[in-house]
């Protein structure tokens, strides 16, 4: 494999040399640094011993509301399930992820947080949802990167993947707004666009990163409304809520 992408780069000169080097995970995606051995994460030894797992799932709207988490046992509260810690080396990764067009990144993500102690014992849900980009962000994007990391699982769980929501508005950048600006932007954002496939499901909502955790909790609210549940939101990282 590698010979013949070497003979197709000596063909095509140094802008297909170039692409194709982009394209291999010859350098670590968080530092740059070259990696030297495989690694369990697209990430050289130093970025991937300060990736930190997320730990066990917990409920996500009683946590948010500064309630016992851990006491909760609602149906309609989702939980959610991280792989990691959002921290600089994880920052960096999503980034790469996100907005450097590595969606080949994607498969080696889930892997990493499938291997975390926090998806040990999880079961295959009754579908796997992305929270999907608006439309027009996913055509500036080329890509919608839920969408991928949903794929992603769903491949490695044997669980149908379900894109039964749409987001019906092209929500301002929330990096720029406060948590109740974020949540008056979001509300009412995501609609369920085929019930069927969700309603009396066990649903694992999909999203890259929870901070704040204003989208994941207006896409849940969407699934419960149209009868899903139990839900998880299934993420690569999470901001610890203070
Ligand atoms: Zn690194
Ligand atoms: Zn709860």
């Amino acid at each position: 494999m590698e010979g013949s992408l070497r003979a197709f780069a000596r063909a095509f000169g140094g802008g297909a040399r170039a692409l194709i080097e982009a394209a291999l995970p010859v350098a670590c995606a968080a530092c740059r640094a070259r990696l030297t051995a495989a690694a369990d994460l697209p990430l050289c030894a130093a970025c991937a011993a300060a990736a930190v797992e997320a730990g066990p799932a917990f409920c996500f709207p009683c946590a948010r509301a500064r309630r016992e988490p851990a006491a909760c046992r609602r149906r309609d509260h989702a939980r959610l399930r991280a792989g990691f810690t959002w921290n600089e080396p994880l920052r960096a990764l999503v980034h790469a992820f996100k907005f450097g067009g590595a969606v080949e990144l994607a498969g080696p993500l889930i892997d990493a947080v499938l291997a975390t102690d926090g998806f040990a014992d999880v079961a295959p849900p009754g579908a796997i949802v992305p929270a999907p980009l608006h439309r027009v962000r996913r055509r500036e994007r080329g890509y919608d990167q839920a969408e991928a990391l949903a794929r992603a699982f769903a491949l490695r769980s044997g669980a149908p993947l379900a894109r039964a929501l749409v987001r019906t508005r092209a929500t301002r950048q929330q990096a720029r707004l406060g948590a109740a600006e974020r949540a008056a932007n979001l509300a009412g954002a995501f609609r369920v666009v085929a019930p069927a496939e969700v309603a009396g499901r066990r649903v694992a909502l999909v999203d890259d990163v929870v901070t704040t955790g204003a989208t994941a909790a207006a896409a849940a609210e969407a699934l419960v409304a149209a009868g899903a549940g139990p839900i998880e939101i299934w993420c690569v990282a999470h901001e610890p809520l203070e």
